[in-house]
Protein backbone atom coordinates (compact mmCIF):
# COMPACT_ATOMS: atom_id res chain seq x y z
CA UNK A 1 0.00 0.00 0.00
CA UNK A 2 3.40 2.62 0.72
CA UNK A 3 5.51 2.54 -1.19
CA UNK A 4 8.44 2.06 0.31
CA UNK A 5 10.98 5.14 0.40
CA UNK A 6 14.62 5.13 0.59
CA UNK A 7 16.44 8.51 0.88
CA UNK A 8 20.46 9.61 1.10
CA UNK A 9 21.70 12.00 3.21
CA UNK A 10 24.93 12.86 2.02
CA UNK A 11 25.49 15.50 4.20
CA UNK A 12 28.58 18.08 4.35
CA UNK A 13 30.33 15.39 2.01
CA UNK A 14 31.91 15.19 -2.23
CA UNK A 15 32.71 17.48 -4.31
CA UNK A 16 30.83 18.37 -7.74
CA UNK A 17 33.29 15.54 -9.26
CA UNK A 18 32.84 13.14 -6.64
CA UNK A 19 29.04 13.48 -6.60
CA UNK A 20 28.61 13.07 -10.54
CA UNK A 21 30.37 9.95 -10.00
CA UNK A 22 28.34 8.37 -7.67
CA UNK A 23 24.66 9.11 -9.24
CA UNK A 24 26.04 7.90 -12.73
CA UNK A 25 26.30 4.88 -10.67
CA UNK A 26 23.29 5.09 -8.94
CA UNK A 27 21.38 5.72 -11.76
CA UNK A 28 22.57 2.81 -13.79
CA UNK A 29 21.82 0.53 -11.06
CA UNK A 30 18.55 1.87 -9.30
CA UNK A 31 17.88 4.78 -11.97
CA UNK A 32 15.13 3.09 -13.40
CA UNK A 33 13.87 0.83 -9.86
CA UNK A 34 9.72 1.15 -9.93
CA UNK A 35 8.91 -0.98 -6.55
CA UNK A 36 11.05 2.04 -4.44
CA UNK A 37 10.96 5.38 -4.66
CA UNK A 38 14.52 6.88 -4.18
CA UNK A 39 16.38 10.11 -3.67
CA UNK A 40 19.39 11.51 -2.99
CA UNK A 41 20.09 14.48 -0.95
CA UNK A 42 23.72 15.91 -1.94
CA UNK A 43 25.59 19.51 -0.44
CA UNK A 44 24.04 22.25 -2.27
CA UNK A 45 27.07 23.19 -4.45
CA UNK A 46 26.67 19.45 -6.06
CA UNK A 47 23.12 20.07 -6.42
CA UNK A 48 22.86 21.59 -9.58
CA UNK A 49 24.78 19.10 -10.72
CA UNK A 50 23.22 16.09 -9.69
CA UNK A 51 19.85 17.67 -10.91
CA UNK A 52 21.17 17.23 -14.31
CA UNK A 53 23.43 14.04 -14.00
CA UNK A 54 19.32 12.82 -12.93
CA UNK A 55 17.61 14.52 -15.65
CA UNK A 56 16.03 11.28 -16.87
CA UNK A 57 16.01 9.35 -14.01
CA UNK A 58 13.81 8.36 -11.61
CA UNK A 59 15.70 9.18 -8.49
CA UNK A 60 14.77 12.06 -6.86
CA UNK A 61 16.87 15.16 -5.48
CA UNK A 62 16.42 16.64 -2.13
CA UNK A 63 18.11 19.78 -0.29
CA UNK A 64 19.07 19.36 3.23
CA UNK A 65 17.70 21.99 4.68
CA UNK A 66 16.13 25.20 3.72
CA UNK A 67 15.03 28.46 5.42
CA UNK A 68 11.58 29.48 6.26
CA UNK A 69 10.94 32.21 4.30
CA UNK A 70 10.80 33.00 0.41
CA UNK A 71 13.29 35.97 -0.29
CA UNK A 72 14.93 38.63 1.37
CA UNK A 73 17.64 39.92 3.34
CA UNK A 74 18.82 36.14 5.20
CA UNK A 75 22.47 36.23 4.09
CA UNK A 76 23.64 32.55 3.67
CA UNK A 77 20.08 30.95 3.71
CA UNK A 78 18.62 29.40 0.64
CA UNK A 79 14.69 29.53 0.78
CA UNK A 80 12.52 26.70 -0.43
CA UNK A 81 11.50 28.88 -3.76
CA UNK A 82 15.16 28.81 -4.62
CA UNK A 83 15.59 24.93 -4.00
CA UNK A 84 12.51 24.67 -5.97
CA UNK A 85 13.96 26.67 -8.73
CA UNK A 86 17.18 24.43 -8.65
CA UNK A 87 14.94 21.66 -9.64
CA UNK A 88 14.42 19.81 -5.97
CA UNK A 89 11.64 17.70 -5.40
CA UNK A 90 11.96 17.51 -1.52
CA UNK A 91 14.09 19.12 1.12
CA UNK A 92 14.55 16.98 4.14
CA UNK A 93 13.78 19.32 7.58
CA UNK A 94 15.11 19.38 10.90
CA UNK A 95 17.70 16.56 11.30
CA UNK A 96 18.83 16.17 14.75
CA UNK A 97 22.27 17.50 13.50
CA UNK A 98 20.60 20.79 12.76
CA UNK A 99 18.65 20.82 16.22
CA UNK A 100 21.92 19.64 17.79
CA UNK A 101 24.29 22.11 15.78
CA UNK A 102 22.14 25.01 14.43
CA UNK A 103 19.54 25.62 17.03
CA UNK A 104 16.52 24.20 14.79
CA UNK A 105 13.43 23.91 16.98
CA UNK A 106 10.30 22.42 16.90
CA UNK A 107 8.94 25.85 15.97
CA UNK A 108 11.81 26.47 13.18
CA UNK A 109 10.64 23.17 11.63
CA UNK A 110 6.94 23.88 11.56
CA UNK A 111 7.66 26.88 10.05
CA UNK A 112 10.03 25.36 7.36
CA UNK A 113 7.73 22.68 6.43
CA UNK A 114 4.76 24.87 6.26
CA UNK A 115 7.09 27.23 3.68
CA UNK A 116 8.34 24.17 1.63
CA UNK A 117 5.06 22.84 1.29
CA UNK A 118 3.60 26.52 -0.08
CA UNK A 119 6.82 26.89 -1.79
CA UNK A 120 6.08 22.90 -3.56
CA UNK A 121 8.59 21.40 -2.32
CA UNK A 122 7.67 17.75 -0.89
CA UNK A 123 9.05 17.39 2.99
CA UNK A 124 11.17 14.94 4.72
CA UNK A 125 10.42 15.80 8.39
CA UNK A 126 13.01 14.06 10.63
CA UNK A 127 12.23 13.59 14.44
CA UNK A 128 14.40 11.67 16.99
CA UNK A 129 15.17 11.10 20.63
CA UNK A 130 18.63 11.38 22.29
CA UNK A 131 20.37 8.59 24.38
CA UNK A 132 19.21 10.29 27.54
CA UNK A 133 15.94 10.71 26.96
CA UNK A 134 15.25 6.92 25.75
CA UNK A 135 17.51 6.39 29.00
CA UNK A 136 15.09 8.04 30.97
CA UNK A 137 11.58 6.20 29.28
CA UNK A 138 11.40 9.93 27.21
CA UNK A 139 11.34 8.24 23.94
CA UNK A 140 7.31 8.17 23.26
CA UNK A 141 6.42 11.72 24.74
CA UNK A 142 10.02 13.39 22.72
CA UNK A 143 8.95 11.69 19.41
CA UNK A 144 5.07 12.75 20.04
CA UNK A 145 6.06 16.14 20.61
CA UNK A 146 8.23 16.75 17.97
CA UNK A 147 5.64 15.26 15.17
CA UNK A 148 2.95 17.21 16.87
CA UNK A 149 5.20 20.09 16.46
CA UNK A 150 6.28 19.33 12.97
CA UNK A 151 2.99 18.93 11.39
CA UNK A 152 1.40 21.90 13.46
CA UNK A 153 -1.21 23.48 11.69
CA UNK A 154 -1.07 21.37 8.24
CA UNK A 155 -4.21 19.50 6.75
CA UNK A 156 -4.63 15.99 5.85
CA UNK A 157 -4.46 17.14 2.31
CA UNK A 158 -0.55 18.38 3.02
CA UNK A 159 0.37 15.09 4.49
CA UNK A 160 0.62 13.55 0.63
CA UNK A 161 3.92 15.62 0.53
CA UNK A 162 5.07 15.00 3.58
CA UNK A 163 7.17 11.65 4.62
CA UNK A 164 8.50 11.06 8.72
CA UNK A 165 11.60 10.41 9.24
CA UNK A 166 12.07 8.84 12.67
CA UNK A 167 15.86 8.74 13.75
CA UNK A 168 17.03 8.51 17.12
CA UNK A 169 20.16 10.35 17.65
CA UNK A 170 22.30 7.63 19.43
CA UNK A 171 22.19 5.66 16.07
CA UNK A 172 22.93 7.98 13.67
CA UNK A 173 26.67 7.88 12.49
CA UNK A 174 27.55 5.72 15.54
CA UNK A 175 27.36 1.82 14.04
CA UNK A 176 24.55 1.37 16.47
CA UNK A 177 21.12 1.11 15.16
CA UNK A 178 17.81 0.75 16.76
CA UNK A 179 16.54 -2.97 17.17
CA UNK A 180 13.87 -3.76 14.38
CA UNK A 181 11.22 -4.23 17.36
CA UNK A 182 12.42 -0.79 19.02
CA UNK A 183 12.19 0.85 15.84
CA UNK A 184 8.47 -0.83 15.40
CA UNK A 185 7.78 0.33 18.36
CA UNK A 186 8.18 3.81 18.14
CA UNK A 187 6.97 3.75 14.23
CA UNK A 188 3.67 2.07 15.73
CA UNK A 189 3.19 4.60 18.11
CA UNK A 190 3.81 7.51 15.41
CA UNK A 191 1.42 6.27 12.83
CA UNK A 192 -1.40 5.88 15.57
CA UNK A 193 -0.26 9.94 16.69
CA UNK A 194 -0.96 10.44 12.51
CA UNK A 195 -3.99 8.87 12.73
CA UNK A 196 -5.17 10.41 15.86
CA UNK A 197 -4.22 14.25 13.61
CA UNK A 198 -5.63 13.04 10.12
CA UNK A 199 -8.01 9.92 11.08
CA UNK A 200 -7.11 6.29 9.66
CA UNK A 201 -7.06 6.72 5.82
CA UNK A 202 -4.08 9.31 5.45
CA UNK A 203 -2.32 8.16 8.48
CA UNK A 204 -2.28 4.49 6.44
CA UNK A 205 -0.60 6.29 3.46
CA UNK A 206 2.12 8.20 5.38
CA UNK A 207 5.70 7.15 5.02
CA UNK A 208 7.54 6.64 7.89
CA UNK A 209 11.39 6.47 7.55
CA UNK A 210 13.44 4.80 9.72
CA UNK A 211 17.36 6.47 10.54
CA UNK A 212 20.29 5.56 12.10
CA UNK A 213 23.43 3.33 11.01
CA UNK A 214 21.07 1.64 8.05
CA UNK A 215 23.55 -0.70 5.93
CA UNK A 216 22.45 -3.23 3.60
CA UNK A 217 23.01 -5.94 6.29
CA UNK A 218 20.24 -4.48 8.64
CA UNK A 219 17.71 -3.04 6.13
CA UNK A 220 15.49 -5.88 5.40
CA UNK A 221 14.77 -6.82 8.72
CA UNK A 222 13.66 -3.10 9.73
CA UNK A 223 11.65 -3.20 6.08
CA UNK A 224 10.19 -6.23 7.26
CA UNK A 225 8.21 -4.39 10.37
CA UNK A 226 4.72 -3.20 9.39
CA UNK A 227 4.95 0.49 9.94
CA UNK A 228 8.95 0.65 8.70
CA UNK A 229 8.44 2.08 5.29
CA UNK A 230 12.02 2.63 4.06
CA UNK A 231 15.00 4.14 5.55
CA UNK A 232 16.70 7.36 5.53
CA UNK A 233 20.52 6.79 5.22
CA UNK A 234 23.91 8.52 6.46
CA UNK A 235 27.07 6.98 5.85
CA UNK A 236 26.00 4.09 3.86
CA UNK A 237 24.46 6.27 0.83
CA UNK A 238 27.97 7.94 0.11
CA UNK A 239 29.08 4.59 -1.62
CA UNK A 240 27.37 3.16 -4.08
CA UNK A 241 27.35 -0.26 -3.56
CA UNK A 242 25.99 -0.29 0.03
CA UNK A 243 23.15 2.50 -1.15
CA UNK A 244 22.58 0.32 -4.19
CA UNK A 245 22.30 -2.96 -1.93
CA UNK A 246 19.36 -0.80 0.73
CA UNK A 247 17.57 -0.09 -2.19
CA UNK A 248 17.54 -3.48 -3.69
CA UNK A 249 17.11 -5.43 -0.17
CA UNK A 250 14.05 -7.05 -1.46
CA UNK A 251 16.04 -9.01 -4.23
C1 LIG B 1 21.38 10.42 8.92
O1 LIG B 1 22.25 11.26 8.80
O2 LIG B 1 20.21 10.74 8.71
C2 LIG B 1 21.76 9.06 9.29
C3 LIG B 1 20.83 8.21 9.60
O3 LIG B 1 23.10 8.76 9.30
P1 LIG B 1 23.76 7.28 9.41
O4 LIG B 1 23.03 6.40 8.45
O5 LIG B 1 25.21 7.49 9.04
O6 LIG B 1 23.59 6.84 10.82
Amino acid sequence: MRTPFIAGNWKMNLTIGKARELVRVLDKEIGAVKDVEVLVAPPLTALAAVISELHASRIKVAAQNCHWEAAGAFTGEVSPELIRDLGCSHVIIGHSERRQYFGETDETVNKKIHASLRAGLQVIACIGETLAEREAGKTTVIVETQLRGALKGLSAGHMEYVTVAYEPVWAIGTGKNATPDQAQEVHGHLRTVLRDLYGSAVADTVRIQYGGSVKPSNIKELMDKPDIDGALVGGASLEATSFIGIVKCRG
